[in-house]
């Protein structure tokens, strides 16, 4: 736990992926804390939250919970927390919805349309099997999610502690990310729209198979833009950085270069997962995969949206793409 701002406490909690740990905060509030994400819903993490209200958070109670969007390492404790502390839950509509939905989808049906729409991107059947074994994989990192929220909306100025907050909503990512800029001091809870070192991952999921997430990332980082160049971001993996501007100038590059990468690739009737294989050469594991076919598919998605490529259908039921 580290002060970062008076006022505004830099967390930390485990997770158990290659991306190891998420980055939470607390923020003096009226009265107690206003706390920012929660941490995925396991014993680890219950028990961390355990120490740190018994330690350095003693003394004042939790007086609200924001979650910036509904990933499992942001929302996962939504519930026992909100619970806990009698509190309510602010979140912005689509994310406080799709947490609603994923975590009471998780009927045999909602498998079946997972595997159809791996199996239209033409993943092997070891990666299937794996979907199918896996089961609902959002359920079962996150907890209940209230049934009430308080709707956090765009352009909104929220009021924590002695600081105003503005909602800046990022899209892509996640279906209506919430960004909390503090314009007096210039600080900026980012939530996962702008990490210092890994791209945030934008990709295209089983419920939304013609998305174009990308150009929805990418256009919303234009008011994140705007926002002052000297400002202290509060990422959610990695540290706090100043050089918003450069960070978010390398992100835009870095996409214009794996679309250029991506129609290199797409030279002739191509499944998306043939397409990954070129774009992430390492070898992927089971849930690399899926990030690997999701992402992959993004960049699709902006490639057809330019009239760059074109996609028909298999005899197999695949998807092929190439450039056109
Ligand atoms: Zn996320």
């Amino acid at each position: 736990m580290k002060e970062v701002a008076r006022g505004v406490l830099w967390l930390r909690m485990p997770l158990p992926f290659a991306l190891n740990h998420i980055n939470l905060w607390a923020l003096e509030d009226e009265g107690g804390w206003t706390l920012v994400d929660t941490g995925i819903a396991d014993d680890t993490t219950r028990g961390l939250w355990g120490q740190l209200f018994a330690g350095p958070l003693a003394g004042r109670k939790v007086v609200r919970l924001i979650v910036t969007h509904f990933h499992p390492d942001h929302a996962g404790l939504a519930g026992w927390l909100t619970e806990r502390f009698g509190i309510e839950l602010w979140m912005t509509r689509a994310e406080w919805l799709h947490a609603r939905m994923l975590q009471q989808d998780t009927g045999p049906e909602m498998l079946a349309q997972q595997v159809a729409f791996y199996a239209q991107a033409g993943a092997p059947d070891e990666y299937i099997d794996g979907v199918k074994r896996a089961g609902p994989s959002y359920a079962k990192r996150v907890g209940p999610v209230p049934r009430a929220y308080r709707r956090l909306r765009g352009g909104e100025e929220v009021a924590i502690g002695g600081r105003r907050w503005r909602v800046v909503i990022g899209l892509g990512h996640a279906p209506e990310h919430a960004c909390l800029f503090c314009e007096d001091e210039k600080l900026l809870i980012a939530g996962d729209m702008v990490l210092p070192r890994i791209s945030p991952n934008v990709s295209v999921w089983p419920n939304e198979p013609d998305a174009n997430p990308l150009a929805d990332f990418l256009d919303s980082l234009g008011p994140i833009r705007d926002l002052p160049a000297e400002t202290l971001v509060l990422p959610s993996h990695n540290e706090p950085f100043r050089g918003l501007h450069e960070r978010i100038d390398e992100l835009g590059h870095h996409h214009e270069e794996r679309l250029d990468k991506l129609a290199s690739l797409m030279d002739g009737p191509k499944t998306a997962m043939e397409i990954a294989r070129g774009l992430f050469t390492r070898p992927l594991d089971q849930h690399q995969t899926g990030f690997a076919i999701g992402e992959t598919l993004s960049h699709i998605g902006l490639l057809r949206a330019r009239g760059g490529a074109v996609r028909e259908r298999g005899d197999d039921g695949a998807w092929r793409y190439r450039r056109s």
